[in-house]
């Protein structure tokens, strides 16, 4: 973390929505319950870093990567980000501009009417860009050939920026001005025209010195629509694509080629901050290695900063830096990687691991604490910690109340776990037996008595 502060603050973020509660709920005067999608998550990212958002289907990450976006209006709490909130901001088009999104969905997620270069220049089109920086100077380098530099007079647009890089503030063009026989020309960098618009042809070359000034004008030599095509063909290029392939259109790529596009999209304008939401779930294995391998060297270059939301562990453990795990619209642990996959601390965490396949032998011993069951509804959380319907550690002290967050093993490392507690009462309540509950049956054992 910088010492300016994280890029991205999530504080106490919160979606609910409405619930549409049935003919039969109103006919009984059944109480309306919204469905809690996210209840209340916090978290960080650094700038430059990738954090891993994980949890099973419906656990609310998808939610809250679109709410952070401000692509769905937040029940409360806020985001904050480079420190300003974006739900208060008057004008969000910085932000808009600064942060974006690459889908899960490469199929459905582009216009099959749109071709590749359409697809991803729209966002300039969007937004006017490119735009000329109105506190960008431009000027000339001026080489001369046969000329007097003296009596050269070089006028530069002040939209060169479109085209030409500036270094601290300033658009520097080269331009020679080159005397051959009695015609006097000019020329400039790619993209740009250098025109003789005074003491050019007309002049003599038995003139010496001369006294006559030359006037020569620079200015863009295409028109926005060619320099947003032109960009899109280096941002196809730098997805691993091919320029040529510009004018083809969705259907004509294969999965990962069009996950491609999607990336080159979200690129378009130059964000800081990237949300990637399930971006190789929808692709074959050996593709997905490719675009994550794709989006690590695009951090590198660019030092984007990403909110990586999966599902399946294994994915995230490549490209992230730190791991939150949501269930049931909360985080209920967070860590550094490493730590994550070595020593989990909460028991959701662990089964989560367990669907994991493993490759490597010494792993393939670990202890197994299999997930049983299905998600609870976020209409109605079960009390307590909202994970002990499924949890094989569950005692009467889980239902009773909600666990904090508690501090893990490894630095940074927190989980919301009474287990992480040594004092806790947890320690002295009964267990719960999970599976005689869900069978509707007596509570009959210590499922957890050997869980030690
Ligand atoms: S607080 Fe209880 S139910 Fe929740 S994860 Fe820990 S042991 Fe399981």
């Amino acid at each position: 973390m910088s010492e300016d502060g994280p890029l991205l603050a999530v504080e106490g973020l919160k979606k609910h929505y409405a619930d549409d509660d049935s003919l039969l709920d109103r006919l009984f005067g059944a109480e309306s319950r919204s469905v809690r999608a996210v209840d209340g998550v916090s978290f960080d990212i650094a700038e430059g870093e990738t954090l891993g958002l994980v949890g099973e289907s419906g656990c609310g990450k998808s939610t809250t990567g679109e709410t952070l976006l401000a692509l769905q209006e937040p029940t409360a709490g806020d985001v904050r980000f480079d420190g300003e909130s974006v739900f208060d901001r008057d004008d969000t088009t910085e932000f808009r501009r600064r942060a974006g999104v690459v889908f899960q969905d490469p199929f459905s997620s582009l216009d099959p009417r749109q071709t590749a270069g359409a697809i991803v220049t729209e966002p300039l089109e969007i937004h006017g860009l490119p735009e000329t920086d109105p506190e960008v100077a431009t000027e000339a380098d001026v080489t001369v050939e046969g000329v007097d530099y003296g009596r050269v007079e070089v006028r530069v647009a002040d939209d060169i920026d479109l085209v030409v890089d500036p270094v601290d503030g300033v658009a520097t063009v080269h331009v020679t001005v080159r005397r051959r026989g009695g015609t006097v020309s000019a020329s400039a960098d790619e993209d740009v025209t250098a025109t003789v618009v005074e003491g050019g042809p007309s002049d003599d070359a038995s003139d010496g010195a001369g006294s006559e000034s030359i006037v020569v004008e620079v200015r863009v030599d295409r028109s926005l629509g060619e320099i947003r095509r032109d960009r899109a063909k280096e941002l196809l290029e730098r997805v691993g694509l091919s320029a040529d392939q510009v004018d083809r259109y969705p259907h004509e790529f294969s999965g990962g080629q069009r996950q491609r596009i999607g990336i080159a999209r979200a690129l378009a304008l130059e964000p800081d901050f990237l949300v990637l939401d399930e971006p190789v779930s929808a692709l074959d294995v050996s593709v997905q290695a490719q675009i994550l391998n794709l989006l690590d060297d695009l951090q590198d270059e660019l030092g984007l900063t990403y909110l990586f939301i999966a599902h399946d562990l294994s994915v995230v453990r490549h490209i992230s830096d730190r791991v939150a795990v949501m269930y049931l619209g909360e985080i209920v642990e967070r860590g550094p990687v490493d730590a994550i996959f070595e020593d989990p601390q909460h028991p959701y965490t662990r089964a989560l691991l367990e669907s994991v396949p493993r490759a490597d032998t010494s792993e393939q011993g670990r202890r197994v604490d299999p997930l049983k069951g299905d998600v609870p509804s976020p209409r109605d959380p079960p009390a307590g910690c909202r994970f002990h319907t499924r949890c094989p550690h569950a005692r009467e002290a889980c239902r009773a109340e909600a666990p904090e967050d508690y501090d893990g093993d490894a630095p940074g490392q927190r989980a919301a776990c009474f287990r992480l507690v040594d004092d806790h009462p947890y320690w002295d309540s009964e267990p719960i037996d999970i599976a005689a509950e869900r069978s509707g049956g007596e509570t009959v054992g210590d499922e957890a008595a050997s869980d030690d």
